[in-house]
């Protein structure tokens, strides 16, 4: 069929081809890079916007290559289509609950947020394998929060009533990432038994410019609260937005303005002096 298109098909093909095989490539790198387990962790501090103090961070993984570390944009997507997200996803767990193992050895109750792709939160083992991992790192459940997508409810809102039931019923705390962002939907904040949300930093930037999304986002904030949510802003870069979201009484925020994915000490640091404030 490729011939019979013309000139025109046949004009594309080489670059077809190169995309192809660029996939290839990078499919079978990660797939090395899992079974050397070629993974790191960085820590973005969640501040408290009352008292600046970081008790929680979120946990944001990076591929380590030799010639340098790879972005998760860069390799989640091809992960997630391969299949690749799942053993991927697992070795985040471990490193997140080692982390949060250390930290509470050294008496700070920090609180950990990992990210959980729709591929992970559909499989079937997900569930009992998160309670394994995190009951054989003796973690207590407590601090886990696990950020979600609305898409992910959407998806299967059935399916996915059962599974968030069983995380809670464990413990864990569940985040909704995102929000703001494509079809939100305020019922599922209603209607699903979640504990956070996080507003999208497409939502926190458009408040410098945008005064309908000033008045959106101090209605979002007022309602979360009132439906018993804690809320985080996302992607805080500016002072004027810090101010905002300060007046419009949200919780907790996380951005450059207050500290960018840290490596494992310098978070420990951060989260030591919260421990002894
Ligand atoms: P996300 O969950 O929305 O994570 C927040 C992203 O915003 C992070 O990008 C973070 O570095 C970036 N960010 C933080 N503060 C600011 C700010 O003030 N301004 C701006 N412009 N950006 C800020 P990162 O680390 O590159 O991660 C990108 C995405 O990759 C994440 O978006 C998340 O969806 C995904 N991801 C990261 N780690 C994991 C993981 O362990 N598992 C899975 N499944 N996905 C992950
Ligand atoms: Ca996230
Ligand atoms: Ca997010
Ligand atoms: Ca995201």
């Amino acid at each position: 069929a490729k011939s019979e298109g013309g000139g025109r098909v046949r004009f594309f093909e080489p670059a077809i081809a190169e995309e192809a095989k660029a996939r290839l490539e990078l499919k079978n790198n990660l797939k090395r890079a899992i079974e050397e387990k070629a993974f790191v962790l960085r820590y973005q501090p969640i501040v408290s916007m009352a008292t600046g103090v970081a008790e929680h961070f979120e946990a944001l993984v990076r591929w380590m290559r030799p010639d340098g570390m790879v972005p998760p944009d860069r390799f989640i997507p091809l992960a997630e289509e391969t299949g690749l997200i799942i053993p991927i996803g697992r070795l985040v767990l471990d490193m997140a609950f080692a982390r949060l193992r250390r930290w509470r050895e050294e008496g700070s109750s920090i609180r950990l947020a990992i990210n959980i792709s729709r591929n992970q939160f559909q499989d079937e083992d997900f569930v009992e394998d998160l309670i394994n991992r995190a009951r054989a790192a003796e973690v207590d459940p407590a601090t886990v929060v696990l950020e979600i997508t609305e898409s992910m409810i959407i998806a299967d809102p059935q399916a996915a009533k059962v599974i968030l039931g069983r995380l809670i019923v464990s413990g864990f705390r569940i985040a909704v990432d995102d929000f703001g962002v494509g079809y939100s939907s305020l019922s599922v904040l209603v209607e699903y038994p979640v504990h956070i949300v996080k507003l999208d930093k497409s939502l926190i930037k458009s408040l410098e410019y945008d005064v309908r999304a000033r008045s959106m986002v101090s209605g979002f904030i007022a309602l979360f609260q009132r439906l018993g949510l804690e809320v985080v802003a996302e992607g805080v870069e500016t002072a004027s937005q810090h101010e905002f979201l300060s007046l419009a009484g949200c919780d907790l925020a996380q951005g450059w303005l207050y500290g960018k994915p840290l490596p494992p000490e310098a978070a420990s640091a951060l989260g030591r002096a919260a421990a002894v404030r």
